[in-house]
């Protein structure tokens, strides 16, 4: 029996959209909708999700391998009844990377010349001079996280010319970035950046690590990122370290909860720049060919590289 592709992901009107997506770039795998009356569960089905409700997990324990349309997947492995059993495997791919490679680049630099003070002057049409001699080859940037989406963004970082360190648990050797691991070193590694990007998973051990205390470990008057997760960031901290200079400014794509609540103080704070969860999602196709390869890689038996490992819930 050839693999079957079922797919809830992005709810029951994005079937089509799907399905044509994978006619196009994998014509020989059968895919059909979760919703779909007629679907009879067969025993080489993978399913497809982003958000599946409780009632989806009783038939994903049935799944051969189930595939997430996003690299996070704490909001799965959160779910008391996810059938940790089944193999899961996270979004990836080149596209996936370069898109977070640009998105990063283009919050560092809009930190490094303050690009926020200039949007909110153009608001106030006010022409104010404020030139800026801070360039790519003095800046340090520190990405917490250095793993597929993070080791990516370290390259492209120095590539252009920055000043690149990261930090994760594990050691490891990067070219061109110096790796900083554990809880220990994460005060030296901070104490040498101007700017700080989270790339981290939301796991037990990195909810809530971004704080008051931790950002209190980098220079004065740095700059944040976060691309990781709002559950990582202790928000009124956030809101405290850019009031009282701790940063400079900061970049948020996520947040917590998402979507932001009208009045919420982080829309309103003036060194604050708000994206709505845009940082990286590849385009249709190209995650479609991403998800073929994945699930041929599990029908031969084979372990693709971005498995999640349960237990160390990333
Ligand atoms: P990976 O699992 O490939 O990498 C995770 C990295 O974090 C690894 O280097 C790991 O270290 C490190 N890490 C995990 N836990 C700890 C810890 N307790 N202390 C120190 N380091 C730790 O994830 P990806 O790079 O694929 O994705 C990272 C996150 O980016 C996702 O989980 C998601 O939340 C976010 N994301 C956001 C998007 C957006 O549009 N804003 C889009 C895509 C992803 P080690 O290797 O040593 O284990």
């Amino acid at each position: 029996m050839p693999a079957r592709i079922v797919i809830s992901a992005d709810g029951k009107q994005a079937f089509e959209n799907w399905r044509q997506a994978f006619a196009a770039v994998a014509p020989d795998l059968d895919v059909c909708s979760w919703y779909d009356p007629a679907w009879k569960a067969g025993a080489d089905d993978y399913a497809l999700v982003w958000h599946p409700e409780p009632e989806h997990m009783e038939r994903l324990a049935g799944m051969q391998g189930i595939v997430c349309t996003g690299a996070g997947v704490d909001h799965l492995l959160a779910h008391a009844h996810f059938p940790r059993s089944v193999p899961l495997v996270r979004m990836g791919g080149e596209q996936t990377a370069r898109l977070m490679a640009d998105y990063v680049l283009w919050a560092v630099i809009g930190l490094l010349r303050d690009a926020r003070t200039w949007a909110v002057q153009q608001q106030q049409g006010l022409w104010r001079n404020n030139v800026c001699c801070r360039t790519s080859s003095t800046t340090r940037v520190g990405i917490m996280g250095l793993g597929h989406l993070g080791a990516y963004v370290a390259q492209a970082l120095a590539h252009v010319g920055f000043r690149v360190s990261g930090w994760k648990r594990t050691p490891a050797v990067l070219d061109g970035v110096t790796v900083w691991n554990g809880v220990d070193n994460l005060p030296s590694f901070l104490a040498e950046l101007d700017v700080l990007v989270n790339l981290l998973p939301a796991t037990p051990a990195t909810d809530g690590l971004i704080n008051h205390a931790l950002l209190g470990h980098l220079p004065k008057g740095a700059g944040f990122v976060n691309v990781g997760r709002g559950r990582h960031v202790v928000q009124s901290d956030l809101l405290r370290a850019l009031d009282d200079g701790t940063l400079c400014g900061a970049v948020l794509d996520v947040v917590t909860p998402e979507p932001l609540p009208q009045g919420d103080a982080l829309w309103h704070h003036p060194r604050l720049t708000i994206t709505p969860h845009v940082a990286s999602e590849a385009a249709r196709e190209v995650q479609a060919r991403y998800v073929a390869d994945v699930v041929h890689c599990l029908a031969r038996g084979e372990k693709p590289a971005l498995l999640c490992d349960v237990t160390r819930g990333y």
